[in-house]
């Protein structure tokens, strides 16, 4: 018998693959259904995977390409499409080759999963807690439950990182990974949001954010953001939309970041923010000078409407040292100079990444070193296989950590026996 921890993405799609080749299938879960997590992935639409080539997949993996690379080809994206096909579920590609459900409910993508649970005879138990295994030499032999001992010929180890720990996935497995002899490498968040301490105003002096707040909630689309050290030249760079929250900021380009500096000195590192970057400064002073041209007797504070949303009117204002009183007919080209570097280049003190358990993954894990790419299969313990973000992988958004969980527990399936 195989017994598969864990009914996530991964684990579900290794228990799949290992009964529909007539193997005897306990997959067990501690929560009261599967797939808790993925209810809530893609705000509750799912995003399945993303439909490229294996080739541009890998380059959307962080940590550990290389690992991967044979799992994703073994179940590459149009393999998950074709699953969920084969199980009655339609899907949709939208923008930047995301696949989803195409009822945009992620409670399809788990129907389709119990569906497949019940087509091939995979013995299903909820609410029953892993607690630990008996070994015979380098075997696992038996898997002791909250409720049960099962006597097995392999284990597929699935249970998550610790993102999100409501969901199931607390981190218990990394503890159990270490105890079998497995190297842990340092857990870090990723795809999370940043954490700022500073802001920047015209004479570079950092102003605390607890004395000059963000504009919380508000958007930036289509602005270049870097993170880079103070004098060093950047480790992300990224043209899209970013989102200020009360200490920091979030939105696709800071997740993103965040995933590629989670391993840095955040707190020694600047974001800095082009917030027209389709404006050569040239371009964007003579759009300020006809813009200020229009409205020469109003004050600095009313002069900006036309160029910058409301809430971040004022934070620029106060970063400027401009007197918000002054006429628009009395700045001075050096005025004008101070406002165009801010706006080229609004300047903020990371802090920190956001705690672990607000991350959308956990990078780090089991060192890959230890494990076989090829069927997942550990090193050290003969007959025990791992699959998903328990292992050191993650990669960037778009539907590419759900298909890591799948393509791992693809080939962890297949193997197992
Ligand atoms: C808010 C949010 C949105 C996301 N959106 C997307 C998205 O749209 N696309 C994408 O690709 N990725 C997305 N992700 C990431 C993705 O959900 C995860 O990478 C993926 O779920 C990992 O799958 P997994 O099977 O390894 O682990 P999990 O999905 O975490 O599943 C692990 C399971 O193991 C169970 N378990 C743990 N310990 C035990 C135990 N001792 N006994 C029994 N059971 C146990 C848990 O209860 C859990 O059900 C999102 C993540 C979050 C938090």
């Amino acid at each position: 018998m195989i017994v598969v921890i864990g009914a996530g993405p991964a684990g579900l799609m290794a228990a799949i693959q290992a009964a529909k080749s007539g193997k005897e299938v306990v997959l067990i879960e501690q929560n009261g259904k599967i797939g808790k997590k993925l209810f809530i992935t893609g705000k509750g639409r799912c995003n399945i995977t993303n439909n490229v080539s294996p080739r541009e997949f890998i380059e959307n993996v962080v940590s550990n390409p290389k690992f991967l690379t044979s799992a994703i080809y073994s179940f590459p994206p149009s393999e998950t499409i074709k699953f969920f096909l084969e199980l009655g579920l339609p899907v949709k590609e939208e923008r930047g080759m995301r696949v989803f459900p195409n009822s945009d409910k992620s409670s399809d993508v788990i129907s389709a999963f119990n569906k497949a649970i019940e087509r091939y005879n995979v013995q299903l138990k909820l609410n029953e807690r892993f607690e630990h295994f008996v070994f015979d030499g380098d075997r696992v032999v038996e898997v002791r439950t909250s409720k049960a001992t099962y006597l097995v010929t392999s284990v597929i180890f699935a249970t998550g990182g610790m993102s999100y720990p409501a969901t199931g996935s607390d981190g218990y497995g990394y503890k159990i990974a270490k105890r079998l002899g497995h190297t842990i490498i340092e857990l870090k968040p990723a795809l999370c949001p940043l954490i700022v301490s500073e802001v920047f105003n015209a004479n570079n002096e950092g102003i605390p954010i607890s004395i000059l707040p963000l504009p919380e909630g508000l958007s930036l689309k289509n602005v270049s953001l870097t993170v880079a050290y103070a004098s060093g030249k950047p480790i992300y760079e990224g043209f899209g939309e970013g989102l200020f929250t009360s200490n920091g900021m979030s939105g696709p380009l800071i997740l993103t970041a965040s995933s590629k500096v989670n391993r840095e000195k955040i707190n020694n590192l600047f974001i800095t923010i082009d917030l027209k970057p389709t404006l050569t400064l040239e371009q964007l002073d003579a759009r300020i000078l006809r813009d200020f041209a229009g409205i020469k007797n109003k004050s600095f504070k009313n002069a900006l409407d036309a160029l910058l949303p409301r809430s971040l009117i004022n934070l620029i204002i106060k970063l400027s040292l401009i007197n918000p009183e002054k006429e628009v007919n009395s700045i001075t080209k050096t005025e004008r100079l101070i406002l165009l570097r801010l706006l080229k280049g609004l300047k903020l003190k990371l802090q920190s990444l956001a705690n672990v358990e607000s991350a959308v993954v956990t990078a780090g894990g089991i060192s890959t070193k230890e494990i076989d790419p090829k069927t997942m299969k550990s090193r050290i313990i003969s007959n025990l296989y791992f699959a998903g973000e328990i292992l050191d992988v993650d990669a960037l958004t778009g539907g590419f950590n759900i298909q890591i969980a799948f393509s791992t527990g693809y080939v962890a399936g297949n193997a197992a026996e």
